[in-house]
């Protein structure tokens, strides 16, 4: 079954875009800052490069407010930015100290790009630093000490690995709590909302594709009389009981989620009302025969299933609850332990009636 959580880039992408507008807004009025002062000082292709990028970071501030490429711009801003990086530590007048904002390379790729591409552009340029760093200073014995090498080679390497580290934790917690927002605690199935998700995804694919698309609803028999009986615990344990066997039942492209309560949701994908009929039916069948034991007492377990399809049921995921949930109501109402599919399609399925009275 679909269990993965929806793609990270779009949750980092709020947090990326604030860190690039702060960045923008800092080039922007460093730029100029720094343009006027290398104009003092008679530095005049820095102060143009300088120039450009306060222009291009004014332009960048209005053009990413409502960009769907976010990453591309991201790419747009670093690539010239840390070039001009270069261009300032390469120019003959500037001052050594310039080597200083190599150190903002490492923090500024990851929190823009995360881990892995932060990791190859900070190589990358903090690499090409290191070459022209060599190449204007290797007759300068003060810097060529080894001890001024090894501050410097430290200190980088501190802050880049301190930059991966951090970024790696902090996609883990992220992963960890888009997880835990999508996913019913108790059974760990999908909650509604990675429902609503899954579902917009699969239906652009099924419309894309010409493939059918199927909902269960299922909602398990006298549940209230399982907790009044066994104890809520008991209810709890066959819930779990009910989830691993969906889990273990559905194929890995389907989703499983909790609705709520006893109340469960599948998505079938590729599936039309006959497949989903022969899903749920199988379902039923083992739900029926299956042992669900709690501190050694056997717990009878039965549910009623609605099928609907996208497309004759609707086109929205609320759409084909409603219709699946009128069927489940129709199975309750015809003796519980059945499925009961959209009423042009194949009679109702049912055997034994469920263990407890209506
Ligand atoms: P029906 O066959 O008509 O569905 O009868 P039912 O008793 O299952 O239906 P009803 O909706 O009246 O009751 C559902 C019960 O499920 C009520 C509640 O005590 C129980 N329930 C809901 N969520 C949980 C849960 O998380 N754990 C436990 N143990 N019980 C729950
Ligand atoms: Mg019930
Ligand atoms: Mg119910």
């Amino acid at each position: 079954m679909d269990r993965h959580p929806d793609t990270l880039s779009q949750l980092a992408r709020p947090h990326r875009k604030a860190v690039l507008v702060a960045l923008l807004w800092i080039t922007l009025s460093g730029g100029i800052l720094f343009a006027w002062l290398n104009i003092q000082n008679n530095a005049i292709p820095v102060a143009i490069v300088e120039l450009v990028m306060a222009g291009f970071s004014a332009y960048m501030l209005y053009a990413v407010r409502k960009t769907a490429h976010l990453e591309r711009w991201i790419l747009a801003y670093i690539i010239p930015f840390f070039t001009a990086m270069m261009v300032a530590v390469a120019t003959p007048r500037t001052s050594a100290t310039v080597y200083g904002w190599v150190l903002l390379i490492p923090l500024v790729s990851h929190l823009l790009l995360g881990r892995r591409w932060g990791l190859i552009l900070s190589l990358f340029y903090i690499g090409c630093a290191a070459v022209i760093f060599f190449v204007q200073n290797h007759q300068r014995p003060e810097l060529m000490d080894v001890r001024s090498l090894a501050n410097m080679v430290v200190l980088t390497t501190c802050i880049l690995a301190f930059s991966h580290v951090y970024e790696i934790s902090r996609e883990r917690t992220e992963t960890q709590l888009l997880h835990m927002a999508q996913t019913d605690f108790l059974t760990g199935l999908a909650n509604r909302s990675r429902m609503k998700v899954f579902f917009d995804r699969e239906k652009a694919r099924s419309l894309r594709e010409a493939q059918p698309l199927a909902l269960l609803v299922i909602d398990l028999d006298h549940f209230k009389n399982i907790n009044d009986r066994f104890g809520h615990e008991a209810g709890d344990a066959a819930l779990v009981f009910f989830s691993k066997l969906l889990e273990k039942r559905l194929r890995a492209t389907d989703l499983a989620g909790r609705l709520g309560g006893e109340e469960f949701g599948i998505i079938l994908v590729n599936t039309g009302t006959a497949g989903a009929i022969d899903v749920a039916e199988g379902l039923r069948q083992a739900l029926a025969n299956s042992d669900c034991r709690y501190q050694e007492t056997s717990i009878p377990l039965t549910m009623s299933i609605g099928v609907a399809e996208f497309g004759p049921d609707g086109d929205s995921l609320q759409g084909l609850l409603t219709a699946a949930d009128q069927r489940l109501y129709q199975a309750k109402a015809n003796g519980r332990n059945q499925v009961v599919p959209a009423p042009s399609s194949a009679a109702p399925a049912t055997d034994q009636a469920s263990p407890f009275p209506g």
